[in-house]
C-alpha cells in the first residue's frame, strides 16, 4: 500500500468505531479533529474580492468498478466471515482500505502472503495471468473483482497478440492495472509511460502496430501521446474503442469545465490513486489558480483559503461520498457555505457482481446488492 498518511493525522476509519466482523462494511463519517486558524484570521490575512461559493464538480467519486469491487468483498466477508485476503489495495483509497482492514480484511502483496487455501480477493486493478495461476497452484478459492472494464484491455491484449501484432501500451510502468494487462501478452507488449517515450520507443513491425491504453489516464496526454507514435509509425492502429473508461473522461470533463472560475481546486482522493491525481493536474492545465489533493478534511490547509472566492471540488472514482460530505462542512466553516453543483454528465452504469460471488448468493437466497458507499448526485 503506498498512500501513506502523516502519522500526526489519525486516519478516518482508525477514529470510527470498530465494525463487526463479517457484516457488510459501512463506511461512515471519519471524525478527524484538528487545530485550525479561524475565519476571521484567515480573511484578515488576504482580502476576498467577489462572493465566497463551491463549485462541485458532477460526476465525481465512485464509479461502477470500484463500486462493485468493494461491495465483493463486503459480501465475501458476509458470506465467509473474516479473514478474507485481498491481493493489493481492493481500490486505491486510504478510507476505504482502513475500513474494510477494521472489518477483517487482509490486504497483501503478493499471494505468497495467503495461507494455502485461503479466500481471496483480486482487486478491481486487475491481475496478470501469472497471479491467477500462482492462486490456482496455492488452491487458493479467488473472487476476481478486476473492473469489467480493465477485463475488457485484457481481452484486446490477448486477441491482438494472437494476431501477431505488436502492442504499444499507453500507462504507467508499476501501476497494478499495467503489470495486469502487459502481463497477458508480454512478448507483444511495450510500454510507453509518457510523450518522451512515444518519441524515442522502438518497435519491431511498424506496419502492424495497435495501442491500448490504461483505465485511468489523462484524456488530454494521451492524445498527445497517440499523435506523436502516430507520426513516426502512421499505420499505427487505434483500439478498437476508448481503453480510458467512462468515469475517468467524465470526471476530468466535470472538472475542465469548473477550474476556469476556481481560485482552488480541491480533489478528494489518495496520493496513488491514478485518476485523483489526474484531476489535480487537469484542474490546473484548465486554469485553476491552484489545486491540492486530499485524502480527508483534515489535510485542507486553511492558507489555501486566503484571497480566495471560489473554490472547486471534486474526488476520483475510489472515493465514498461521505469525504467530498466532510470537506463541504468544512469549507461552509470557512464562509463557502454556497454550493453550487456543476453537471457535465449522468452516470446510471452498475456492474453484475463477480460471478463467483453471485452463485454463492444464489444458493443462499441472498439478494441483497447493497451500495458500498456509492456517492449520489445531492451535494446537501
Ligand atoms: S475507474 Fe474506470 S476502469 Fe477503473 S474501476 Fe472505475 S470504471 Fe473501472
Amino acid at each position: 500500500m503506498s498512500a501513506v498518511l502523516s502519522a500526526a493525522v489519525p486516519s478516518a476509519a482508525a477514529a470510527a468505531p470498530a465494525p463487526t466482523a463479517g457484516s457488510p462494511v459501512a463506511i461512515g463519517m471519519p471524525q478527524v479533529p484538528r487545530a485550525r486558524r479561524t475565519r476571521e484570521d484567515v480573511e484578515a490575512a488576504a482580502v476576498v474580492s467577489g462572493d465566497k461559493k463551491v463549485m462541485l464538480a458532477a460526476p465525481r467519486g465512485y464509479c461502477a468498478g470500484v463500486d462493485r469491487a468493494v461491495i465483493a468483498v463486503e459480501k465475501a466477508l458476509e458470506h465467509h466471515g473474516a479473514p478474507v485476503y485481498v491481493r493489493k489495495e481492493i481500490v486505491h483509497n486510504r478510507h476505504v482500505v482502513d475500513t474494510l482492514e477494521q472489518q477483517g480484511v487482509v490486504f497483501v502483496e503478493e499471494l505468497d502472503e495467503v495461507p494455502e487455501g485461503a479466500l481471496t480477493v483480486f482487486s478491481a486493478h486487475g491481475v496478470s495471468p501469472a497471479v491467477v495461476n500462482e492462486a490456482a497452484e496455492r488452491n487458493l478459492q479467488t473472487i476476481d473483482a478486476t473492473c469489467p472494464l480493465v477485463t475488457k484491455v485484457h481481452r484486446e491484449a490477448v486477441r491482438f497478440a494472437k494476431q501477431n501484432r505488436s502492442i504499444l501500451l499507453i500507462g504507467h510502468e508499476g501501476h497494478e492495472e499495467v503489470e495486469g494487462t502487459y502481463g497477458e501478452a508480454p512478448d507483444h507488449t511495450t510500454i510507453v509511460n509518457n510523450p518522451e517515450e512515444a518519441r524515442t520507443v522502438e518497435v519491431e513491425d511498424p506496419d502492424n502496430l495497435i495501442w491500448l491504453s490504461q483505465t485511468t489516464l489523462s484524456v488530454d496526454e494521451t492524445l498527445e501521446i497517440v499523435s506523436i507514435l502516430r507520426e513516426r509509425f502512421p499505420n499505427l492502429q487505434d483500439p478498437p474503442s476508448d481503453d480510458i473508461c467512462y468515469a475517468t473522461s467524465n470526471r476530468q470533463a466535470a472538472i475542465k469545465k469548473i477550474s476556469p472560475s476556481c481560485d482552488l481546486v480541491i480533489v478528494v482522493g489518495s496520493a496513488n490513486s491514478s485518476n485523483s491525481v489526474r484531476l489535480k493536474e487537469v484542474a490546473v492545465e484548465y486554469g485553476a489558480q491552484r489545486a491540492e489533493r486530499v485524502d480527508f478534511a483534515n489535510q485542507v490547509d486553511e492558507s489555501w483559503f486566503e484571497g480566495v472566492a471560489t473554490v472547486g471540488l471534486s474526488s476520483g472514482a475510489s472515493v465514498p461520498e461521505v469525504l467530498v460530505q466532510e470537506v463541504l462542512t468544512l469549507l461552509a466553516e470557512y464562509g463557502y457555505g454556497t454550493v453550487e453543483e456543476v453537471v457535465t454528465a449522468e452516470e446510471d452504469i452498475i456492474f453484475s457482481l463477480p460471478k463467483e460471488l453471485r452463485a454463492e448468493m444464489k444458493k443462499v437466497g441472498d439478494n441483497d446488492r447493497s451500495l458500498g458507499g456509492r456517492r449520489t448526485n445531492s451535494a446537501n
